[in-house]
C-alpha cells in the first residue's frame, strides 16, 4: 500500500500529458501528422511511466520531446525501406530474400500502374488464363508436362498435400520434419492441410524399408522435404529420390518433393540438388520450391509435374485462395524468360552474386576499403581481406563461398558503429566479428557503394 507521502513524490506525476508532449513536439517545427505525434507521445509516456516506476529519476522534458520526435519520425517511415545488404548473405530472409533483376522490377512497375491482359485473351476477346504463360515456361524449363504457381512455397506444399492426400496418410522421414524460418513447420502444415502424418525412420537415419513397411490402405502420398536450413552429418542415412520413386510406383503412390530452393541452371557454387529438371527426372511426380530463393525471382511457390497431378491441384478451391498476384506474376514471367533465353546468369542478381569470380570480389573490396579508409582517417582501421561469405542464409544451409570483405575496426567500438550504420538514411546491415565490422562486398548492388559511404560517414561521426 502506498502512503500519502509516496504518492505525492511519485515522479510519474511529473510526466506531461500525451497532448502536451505532442504539442511540444509540434512546436519544435516538426511537420509530421497529428496521429504520429500522438501515437509517439503515448507510447513513449507509457514506457517512461514504467521506467520511472522501477528506477528513479524521470527524463527531462527536453529529452522526452527529442525522443517523441524520433519515434514519430520512425512511425512515418515507409515500410519496407531500402537497405544496403553488406552481410554477404545473398538469400537473407529478413532482408527480403532475392533482389529482382532491374528488368523484372520494371515489369512489375508496368503491370502495377496500368491495365493488362492478365486474364484476357486478346485474339478472341474472351476470358484468358492468368497462369498459362508462366506455366508453359516452367514446364519447358523443367522438362515436364505441367506447372502451377501460387503465392509462396508454403502455399504450394499446403495445396499439394490438401489435394493429393486430404483425410489420408502421408509418409515422411523423421529427419525431414523441419522448421523453416518464418514459422513454416512441416508437421503443422500437414495438420492444417488435413492430412495424417506418418513419421518413419529416426532423426538421423531413414531406410527404404521404413517407407515400404509403413505403406497401408490409407496411404496417399510419399513426401520428401529438403532440410534447407540445417545440415545432417555424422551417422546418417536417407533414401534418395529414385528409390523413393520406386516404392511409390510399386504401391501406386505419388511422390512429392518439397525442394525449398530450386533453379534451372547448373553453376559451380550452387547446390547440385537445387537443379529442378534433375529432381523430376529422378522420379519426383511433383516438385515444389520458392521463387525468391535460388531461382532469383519474386516471392512465389512453383509446382512442376505431370499434367494429371497439376490439373488436380488447379481444381482445388484452395488454389484460388493461394493464387499469385499480378505483380509477382509479371516479375516471375520476366525471370523465367531470362532462364529460357540463357541470360539468367548475367541478369539475375542472385546468380551473379553466387558466381562472381573471387578476383572481382577482391578488387571491389580493395576499392571500397580505400574509399572508406580515406573517410575514416584516424577513427578506424580499415582493410580488405579474404573471408568466406555465408551466402545461403536460412535458405541453403551451410552454403559458404570464398569471399572478400572490408574489415573496419573503429576506435568507438564495432557494436556502436554497426548500430549507427543501421540508423543511417539508407541503413546498412553488416556483421561484427572479433571487434570488427565486416562489410561483405558480394551482396552490394549497383549504387550501394555510395549509400554505404554516406552511412559510414554518419556512423563514425
Ligand atoms: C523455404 C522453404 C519453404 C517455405 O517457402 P516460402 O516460399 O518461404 O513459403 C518450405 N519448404 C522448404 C523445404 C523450404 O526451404
Amino acid at each position: 500500500m502506498e502512503t500519502e507521502r509516496e504518492v505525492k513524490s511519485d515522479p510519474r506525476r511529473g510526466l506531461p500529458s500525451v497532448e502536451r508532449l505532442a504539442r511540444a513536439v509540434r512546436q519544435t517545427g516538426c511537420e509530421l501528422p497529428d496521429w504520429a505525434l500522438r501515437d509517439a507521445a503515448r507510447g513513449l509516456l507509457e514506457e517512461e511511466r514504467e521506467r520511472v516506476r522501477v528506477s528513479s529519476g524521470a527524463a527531462t522534458l527536453e529529452t522526452l520531446i527529442a525522443r517523441a520526435r524520433e519515434r514519430a519520425e520512425a512511425l512515418c517511415q515507409p515500410h519496407p525501406r531500402r537497405v544496403v545488404n553488406a552481410t554477404g548473405i545473398v538469400l537473407h530472409t529478413n532482408l527480403g530474400r532475392a533482389p529482382l533483376a532491374p528488368g523484372a522490377a520494371q515489369a512489375v512497375a508496368a503491370a502495377a500502374a496500368g491495365y493488362s491482359d492478365l486474364e484476357f485473351d486478346l485474339p478472341s476477346g474472351k476470358r484468358g488464363d492468368r497462369q498459362a504463360a508462366v506455366a508453359a515456361k516452367l514446364a519447358r524449363l523443367g522438362g515436364c508436362e505441367a506447372a502451377l504457381v501460387v503465392n509462396n512455397n508454403a502455399a504450394a506444399v499446403l495445396l499439394a498435400l490438401n489435394t493429393l492426400a486430404r483425410d489420408r496418410e502421408v509418409i515422411v522421414s523423421r529427419g525431414e520434419l523441419v522448421e523453416i524460418g518464418g514459422s513454416f513447420r512441416v508437421p503443422e502444415i500437414m495438420q492444417r492441410a488435413g492430412v495424417k502424418l506418418v513419421e518413419v525412420g529416426s532423426t538421423n537415419r531413414t531406410h527404404a524399408g521404413d517407407y515400404a513397411d509403413s505403406v497401408g490402405p490409407d496411404t496417399a502420398l510419399l513426401l520428401k522435404v529438403h532440410r534447407s536450413n540445417f545440415a545432417l552429418s555424422g551417422f546418417t542415412a536417407e533414401v534418395g529420390l529414385p528409390e523413393l520413386a520406386a516404392i511409390g510406383a510399386e504401391h501406386g503412390l505419388p511422390l512429392l518433393e518439397d525442394l525449398g530452393s530450386g533453379t534451372f541452371v547448373e553453376l559451380p557454387g550452387l547446390p547440385r540438388e537445387a537443379f529442378v529438371p534433375a529432381r523430376l527426372q529422378l522420379g519426383a511426380d511433383l516438385v515444389c520450391f520458392s521463387g525468391d530463393k535460388l531461382l532469383g525471382g519474386p516471392q512465389s511457390g512453383l509446382l512442376l509435374g505431370s499434367a494429371e497431378r497439376i490439373s488436380e491441384l488447379r481444381r482445388n478451391p484452395l488454389a484460388r485462395a493461394l493464387r499469385l498476384d499480378k505483380l509477382s506474376l509479371a516479375a516471375l514471367d520476366w525471370t523465367l524468360e531470362a532462364y529460357l533465353v540463357g541470360t539468367a546468369e548475367r541478369d539475375l542478381p542472385v546468380l551473379r552474386q553466387l558466381s562472381e569470380p573471387i578476383g572481382h570480389l577482391e578488387k571491389r573490396a580493395r576499392v571500397l576499403a580505400e574509399r572508406l579508409a580515406k573517410l575514416a582517417g584516424a577513427s578506424a582501421r580499415v582493410e580488405a581481406r579474404a573471408e568466406p561469405s555465408p551466402v545461403g542464409g536460412g535458405s541453403v544451409p551451410g552454403l559458404e563461398l570464398p569471399g572478400w570483405v572490408v574489415a573496419v575496426e573503429p576506435a568507438a567500438g564495432a557494436e556502436r558503429v554497426v548500430g549507427r550504420l543501421r540508423a543511417a538514411a539508407v541503413p546498412v546491415v553488416a556483421r561484427v566479428r572479433d571487434a570488427k565490422v565486416l562489410l561483405d562486398v558480394r551482396t552490394l548492388l549497383d549504387g550501394d557503394a555510395d549509400a554505404l559511404e554516406q552511412a559510414f560517414r554518419h556512423a563514425l561521426r
